[in-house]
């Protein structure tokens, strides 16, 4: 049956389980993800656009500190915050994405004024930074970004005698993707990336395909995990390139393309909604913050890998 409009969330995949987590830290992050499903289902129930409900789930989770992305991301080894996110909209299959920018406070607004009000699909760094600038874009310095939870977090990793960066990536990168009333889907993701990158690497959030992917033949992809692994699988494309060719139902082509990340020895998951509206997700994490809701359904918000 199709779904009037749906919209999904996660807040990142990794080491997630019972026990971890402090009952106020578990009961913030259920909270933020349900606040989320809200910002972009209020948008979706007056017929607003899948790229706008996208967007402002996202906002909501980047002003979080739980999530490592916008607010709370984590730092790269030298002791910074790079950022990196995405949108692209399935109606055009217009896309934009920022990678490495420290100064925006909500980087997928910016990655959308990439792809609205430049003739780009990807902006970096300095450049990144200059022009949310001259977009007006609402700024905001290290104090806003930072936790010392997550400063903690580098400690530690430094302190392991690890130069490895994190690779059980237990702070989640966020994202949404939704379809709407008028059948379109959209999709968006945002991440501080891995404790303790260095070099100015990048993930596969902001590479269009890679952590992030939307066309109305398909569906909306949004990724979060080993983003190495990730990209190499190029597993948002992957995952509309079988549901558009082989004629998989997108949840099944979720599901494959996940085992297939975890053959070459990935972890994470993936949200993802199909134009019939559609939605939910796969991983091969122990748990992964997401979340559902549609003009059929109730909201679901969910943690541990069993629930
Ligand atoms: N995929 C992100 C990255 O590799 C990290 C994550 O999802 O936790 O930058």
């Amino acid at each position: 049956m199709n779904q009037d409009w749906t919209l999904v969330v996660h807040g990142g995949a990794g080491i997630i389980e019972q026990g971890n987590l402090s009952p106020e830290e578990e009961r913030s992050i259920r909270a933020a993800l349900s606040a989320a499903l809200e910002a972009g289902a209020a948008i979706l129930r007056e017929a607003g656009t899948a790229l706008d409900a996208a967007e402002a789930a996202v906002r909501v989770l980047e002003d979080d500190p739980h999530f490592n992305a916008g607010r709370g991301s984590v730092f790269t080894f030298d002791g910074d915050i790079e950022m990196d996110a995405a949108v692209m909209d399935g109606r055009t299959r217009d896309a934009g994405a920022v990678t490495g920018v420290g100064r925006t406070r909500n980087p997928v607004s910016l990655a959308r004024r990439v792809m609205e009000d430049s003739p780009h699909v990807l902006l970096s760094r300095e450049g990144a930074d200059a022009f949310s600038l001259q977009q007006g874009l609402e700024q905001a310095g290290p104090e806003w970004f930072e936790t010392a939870e997550r400063r903690r977090n580098l400690e530690e990793l430094k302190s392991a005698g690890n130069d490895a960066f994190d690779v059980d990536m237990k702070y989640g990168t966020v994202g949404a993707v939704a379809r709407d009333k008028a059948g379109h889907v959209a999709a968006a993701t945002s991440t501080g990336g891995v404790t303790g990158k260095r070099w100015g690497r990048i993930g596969d959030s902001p590479l269009i395909g890679a952590g992030t992917y939307a066309d109305d033949r398909a569906g909306a992809v949004s990724c979060t995990g080993s983003g190495e692994f990730f990209i190499r699988a190029v597993v948002a494309h992957e995952i509309c390139a079988r549901t558009r060719l082989a004629g998989e139902p997108i949840l099944g082509a979720a599901r494959a393309v996940i085992k297939d990340v975890g053959a070459l020895g990935g972890t994470g998951g993936v949200i993802v909604v199909g134009p019939d509206g559609t939605g939910g997700w796969a991983f091969n994490s122990s748990g992964m913050y997401r979340g559902r809701i549609s003009s059929e359904s109730e909201p679901v918000v969910a943690i541990y890998g069993d629930e």
